[in-house]
Order: structure tokens, then C-alpha cells, then sequence
């Protein structure tokens, strides 16, 4: 499959092009990219050359109100297919993802069934994709950024339409590529380090009995918490050697997640943790870099994706370019303009200067900036709890709190009317419509008793993504247009209602310390996830550039990548070269390309929270959120006056560093 080249032959397209210009006149240049659009999704299956050429013959829509109307047709008919679709897929996998009792066996199967895909298919085998294809130009996101400042709300729509119908993929390259994530991501999630058989440096064991966490995930957020441990430093080193150990495939196979052996991570020694017995033979033998293997059988997988995908022609085009919406260019300077700045040197002084001590490489992770404000769990759950004893009250007090977060009273009953509040299995978690007479839901959950602070806190979180999603479908000029630009945008929005939970509790006013606090947080954790971003997207163009790498190969390149970027931007400020913890991330084996949203998300975030007052947080959310899935730029824009940028975040980091060093914490 590698390298085929999909489509209709260049003699078919120049036939097609040559019977419809001869029709239609003053139409050439629309004839030709409507052809070649078409030609290269055509496959065997939807008929020979002198179908291909036929279809093309009778299926273009020549004047501009016949255009209109196959648009409108489009967009009314995929909103009710799509919709519908999705209505389902909430249906089979309500007992799953919703409190309902027991989940039967039924229930399990029902679960995997998913009809997306064959209507997908449907679509190009009736044709009506190969329709859209001949009419409407698809793309790119250069034409996108070059065009989009002088189109209308309509040539968005319609641009946005064809990204329905721009990738058409063989079910079997498909299920390569879920194969191929899932086994990288079954590995991951398997990787569970015994923190209890862990041998300090002395041959000390440091962690109590039972202590198992996954890499790294588990082992970050048990580094971090060791801040306020007495001793905790020493725990803290141990951690990131065995980090370092597992990124160099140095770790012995034998000891992951394996509670019969002892490892000292500073000596690489192994041996059995029964008093007496035996060390097995081979037991330190390293492991023989699957976790580069399974980020190679990701690309190759990927790899077999791209000439599907002719206007987004590799994995690193899809995610920014088709996804992101964000050129590798832009996103780069993004997070380089977070890496170099001035803030973050001075925060790395500040930071040290709490410490009392040099930074080490793990202080990447430095957690000592988290505000949970002067109340005790204790009062916040009470609260929590008086004000919403069961589900049901939490869905009635919905207008309430959405007037008291700053909506009319109209708006506030209008939205809580499209939000339907469900009990979550899980934390929580919110699921759009797709359809206008559908209803958005918010999973959350409420134990006997009442809902906790904890609980509440995410739910604030979920109805923030539910307000965007009900303002951007239900009050849209254009269905296609529904949405936000990215992942990111999403986020940003759910934590702007997060962060005022205390707020509309009556326990705290908005601003002041717990906001320096969260700038500096955040600024912190920007700085960390951007030399981790850069790693992932340097580790994929590399990949790219080498194809046939080996496993070993491509450990080296990562090393080296790591190494690079944090000697560039993270030497500066911690003193230390050469460490290469930046390659830990789970996420840059299974979720390729996934880590730059976090930096585009903290950044976005603060974009939006810094031009939101109490006052105006209703109107303006409204207003940001009905200008839909157009691109970052123009929707930041719309939203801010200015482009994404990390401005905002820098600016308020300024102010609470000034704030933090005349008071001293
Ligand atoms: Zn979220």
C-alpha cells in the first residue's frame, strides 16, 4: 500500500477537463480543481475512466444559484446525518459513560458498534461526496490564511464543508493506524514503574510498600508532590534517574511493573526482593527500545495514511495545518517566544530562590505555585454539598449559576434549556449535540450526600465547554461553521468558568494573589510542555527525514533532539546541560503530535481570561464563541483585536512576579 498513488490517471482528468470547458464557458480554472479534486479520490471500485468522465459531465452545478442550493442542501442534510449519527453513538454508549446500574453484556457489545465510519464510505460510494469534490474548492490552510481575511460568513461555511470530503482512506489503511495506536498505547499504559522496590543511592528504599505508577504520568505527579515532603528531595532524584533510564532504554526489561525484583536506578543493579532467593538470569538485561519501535510503528502507520490525504500530505501537515489550524511555522514561534522570554528567567531565579538550592532538571515540574486558597476541603465540600444534595438540583440551579457567572437572565434560561446534566461513571465530562434539536450534556458526578467541592470544580469546568458548544451550534448563522478552531480554543473556554468556582461559592473575590499564583503556575508549566512540544514535532520531521530508521536509531536521534532543545532554552536558566528528560512524555508515543495544544492552550487561556471582566464575561463569551470553527488568527481576532500570542500570559506573569518579589511568600 506504501507509495501507491491513488486516482484517476492524468489522461481521464485531462478528458473530463476538456468535455466540461467546452460546455461551460469562463469556468476553466473552477473545472480543472473541481476535476483533479475528484479524480484523485476515485477509486477502481466507483468506476472506470469513461464513468469517471461521465459523472463529471453530469454532476457539475454550473451557476452560482444552483451552487447555492446544492450547498444549502449539503449542509441541511449532513447536519441531520451527522447528528443523528452521533445520537446513536451517545445511545450505545450510555451505560457505559452514564450511572445507569450495571453495565450487562449486551450493553458491552452494543458499544462497539459505531455506523461513522460507514457513512463516511456511503458518502463516496453514492457519490454525493464525488458531487461536493467536482464544486467546491477544497483548502489548504495557506489559501485559508492568504484568502480568509476578505471572505464571508458564507465562503467559510463552504470552505469548511469540504473538510468533510477532502480524506478518503481504505478501511485497511484505517485499521492500520488504530492498530498501530492502540498498540502503542496499551504499551504505555502498561507501564507501570514499582516505586516500593526502588534502591536509593545507599541501597535505601524510599518509597512505602505497594507504591505503583505509571510512567509518566504517575511518576511526574509523585515527583511533584515531594516539594512539601520532608526528605522529599532525595525521592525526587530517584524518580528522575529512573525517567532518564527509561528514555535511554537503559531500564532492565524485567523490572517493569514487576514487584519480585529490586532495582537501584543510579547502579542499573537487579535483584530478587525475596530475602535470599535467587536473581533470575537475564534479569538486567535492558529493554530493547519498544517504546522507540512502537513510536515507529505510529509513523509507518501514518505513513501509509498520506496519500489519502493530498492536500494534508503527512501526519505533521494533519495536525497543525488540517487540525490545528496553525502552521508548524506559527505554532514554533509560539512556543519559542514563552521559551525565550524574560519572565521565565526570572521565574526560574524566583523559583530557586524558594528552594534554596541550584535547579535540577526535574524542577521542570516545580508545583509550588498552586493557590487552593486559605479555605479549608472541609468548609468547600459543606458548601458544595448544602447548595447541591442530588443531580437534579445541580441541573436546577443551572440558570442561576450561569446568570450569577455574569448572563442575562434570558441567556442564562436559553442555554440551560440546550444543557442536559447526566451522572457521570467517570470524573466527568461533556458531550456536544451535532444537531440544533438536540441538547448538549453534562456529566458529572453527585454521591450520596452531595456533590464535593472537587466535584464541582469539574463540572464548572464541563459547563464551560457546554456553554461554547451551545452558542456555537444553536446560535450559528452557519451549521458548518459550528465549533471553535482547535482542542485548544475548547479548553481555554472550559477554564474560564473553572477558575471562578471559589468566586461563585461567595468564598473568594476575582483577582489578587490566587490569580499571581495561577500566572505564575501556568507560565511555569507553559515553559516546560513548549521544550517537550518542540521534542515531539523535532522527533516527527526526523522520522520523516528518515523513513527506514531503526529503533536504535531513532533512541539516538531522540536523545540528541532532547539534549538540543533543552541546552538551548532550559540551560539558561537551570545551569545544567545535557539532560534529556524532555523525551519522557507518554504522549510522544501514542498521541504523536498531540502535546502542542497544551501550550496553545495555557496561552489561549489567558488570552481570553485577561479580556473577560466580571461584567462583561456573558456578552463577550457569547460573542467569541458565535464566530465558530474559523481559524485561530481570525478568531482571535474577532475575539481579542490581536493575534494568538503569548502576550497575555507573559504580561500577567510580569505583574505577579513584581507582586511576588515586594512581598515576599
Ligand atoms: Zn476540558
Amino acid at each position: 500500500m506504501e507509495g501507491a498513488r491513488p486516482g484517476i490517471e492524468p489522461e481521464g482528468v485531462e478528458r473530463a477537463v476538456e468535455r466540461l470547458t467546452a460546455r461551460h464557458e469562463g469556468q476553466a480554472e473552477r473545472i480543472r480543481r473541481g476535476v483533479e479534486q475528484a479524480a484523485a479520490r476515485w477509486w477502481p471500485e466507483d468506476g472506470d475512466v469513461e464513468a469517471f468522465v461521465a459523472f463529471c459531465e453530469e454532476s457539475f452545478v454550473a451557476g452560482p444559484e444552483e451552487i447555492a442550493a446544492a450547498f444549502r442542501r449539503l449542509e441541511a442534510l449532513l447536519e441531520q446525518i451527522d447528528g443523528r449519527i452521533h445520537e446513536i453513538r451517545r445511545e450505545v454508549l450510555t451505560p457505559i459513560d452514564v450511572d445507569t446500574g450495571e453495565v450487562s453484556a449486551l450493553d458491552r457489545l452494543f458499544a462497539d458498534l459505531d455506523l461513522a465510519p460507514h457513512i463516511d464510505e456511503d458518502l463516496f460510494k453514492t457519490k454525493v461526496a464525488f458531487l461536493a469534490l467536482l464544486n467546491f474548492p477544497v483548502h489548504t490552510l495557506a489559501e485559508r490564511l492568504e484568502q480568509g481575511d476578505g471572505w464571508d460568513r458564507a465562503t467559510w461555511a463552504r470552505s469548511r464543508m469540504m473538510d468533510r470530503f477532502a480524506v478518503r482512506v481504505p478501511a485497511a489503511v484505517a485499521q492500520e493506524v488504530t492498530r498501530a495506536s492502540q498498540a502503542a498505547e496499551h504499551y504505555i499504559s502498561g507501564y507501570n514503574i514499582r516505586l516500593d522496590r526502588l534502591l536509593g543511592e545507599q541501597g535505601e528504599r524510599l518509597f512505602p510498600e505497594g507504591l505503583r505508577l505509571i510512567s509518566h504520568w504517575g511518576l511526574r505527579d509523585e515527583l511533584a508532590s515531594h516539594y512539601v515532603t520532608p526528605g522529599g528531595l532525595a525521592r525526587q532524584q530517584i524518580i528522575q534517574k529512573v525517567m532518564e533510564r527509561i528514555v535511554r532504554q537503559e531500564i532492565p526489561a524485567a523490572v517493569i511493573d514487576n514487584p519480585a525484583l529490586l532495582w537501584n536506578p543510579f547502579t542499573n543493579e537487579v535483584r530478587a526482593a525475596e530475602e535470599g532467593a535467587a536473581t533470575p538470569a537475564g534479569a538486567g538485561a535492558r529493554e530493547p527500545d519498544t517504546r522507540y519501535a512502537h513510536l515507529l510503528g505510529y509513523f509507518r502507520a501514518a505513513r501509509q495514511y498520506d496519500p489519502y490525504s493530498p492536500e494534508a500530505p503527512t501526519l505533521v501537515a494533519r495536525r497543525f495545518e488540517r487540525d490545528r489550524q496553525m502552521t508548524v511555522e506559527e505554532v514554533e514561534a509560539l512556543l519559542v517566544s514563552v521559551l525565550e522570554s524574560q519572565e521565565v528567567k526570572d521565574l526560574g531565579a524566583l523559583i530557586q530562590e524558594r528552594l534554596g538550592r541550584p535547579l535540577e532538571p526535574f524542577d521542570l515540574w516545580y508545583a509550588g505555585f498552586k493557590s487552593r486558597g486559605s479555605h479549608s476541603e472541609e468548609l468547600l465540600d459543606r458548601t458544595v454539598r448544602e447548595r447541591f444534595p442530588t443531580l437534579e438540583a445541580f441541573q436546577a440551579a443551572l440558570p442561576g449559576t450561569l446568570e450569577a457567572l455574569g448572563f442575562s437572565p434570558e441567556r442564562a434560561r436559553w442555554l440551560a434549556s440546550h444543557i442536559q446534566v447526566d451522572p457521570a461513571r467517570g470524573a466527568g465530562h461533556a458531550l456536544p449535540a451535532l444537531r440544533r434539536e438536540d441538547k448538549t450534556h453534562l456529566r458529572t458526578r453527585v454521591p450520596r450526600g452531595g456533590m464535593s467541592y472537587q466535584g464541582y470544580n469539574v463540572a464548572l469546568h464541563e459547563l464551560g465547554h457546554n456553554v461554547e458548544e451551545v452558542f456555537s451550534l444553536n446560535g450559528i448563522d452557519h451549521w458548518w461553521l459550528s465549533g471553535i478552531p482547535n482542542n485548544a480554543f475548547t479548553e481555554a473556554m472550559a477554564f474560564t468558568f473553572q477558575h471562578r468556582d471559589l468566586e461563585l461559592l461567595g468564598l473568594q473575590e476575582p483577582g489578587g494573589e490566587a490569580w499571581h499564583a495561577e500566572a505564575l503556575g501556568t507560565l511555569w508549566n507553559t515553559y516546560e510542555i513548549s521544550g517537550v512540544s518542540l521534542v515531539d514535532l523535532r522527533v516527527w520531521q526526523w522520522m520523516y527525514a528518515h523513513p527506514d530508521a531503526t529503533p536504535a536509531a531513532l533512541r539516538e536521534a531522540v536523545l540528541e533532539i532532547a539534549r538540543e532543545v533543552w541546552n538551548r532554552w532550559f540551560t539558561p536558566v537551570f545551569g545544567v546541560r545535557d539532560s534529556e528528560l524532555l523525551a519522557i512524555y507518554s504522549h510522544m508515543i501514542a498521541y504523536g503530535l498531540y502535546l502542542p495544544d497544551y501550550a496553545i492552550g495555557h496561552v489561549i487561556a489567558f488570552q481570553v481570561a485577561c479580556h473577560l471582566t466580571p461584567e462583561t464575561f456573558g456578552a463577550e463569551i457569547e460573542r467569541m464563541t458565535r464566530q465558530g470553527h474559523v481559524t485561530p488568527g481570525v478568531w482571535m481576532h474577532g475575539a481579542v483585536g490581536g493575534p494568538v500570542s503569548a502576550d497575555a500570559l507573559l504580561g500577567a506573569s510580569r505583574e505577579a512576579l513584581e507582586a511576588f518579589t515586594k512581598v515576599p511568600v
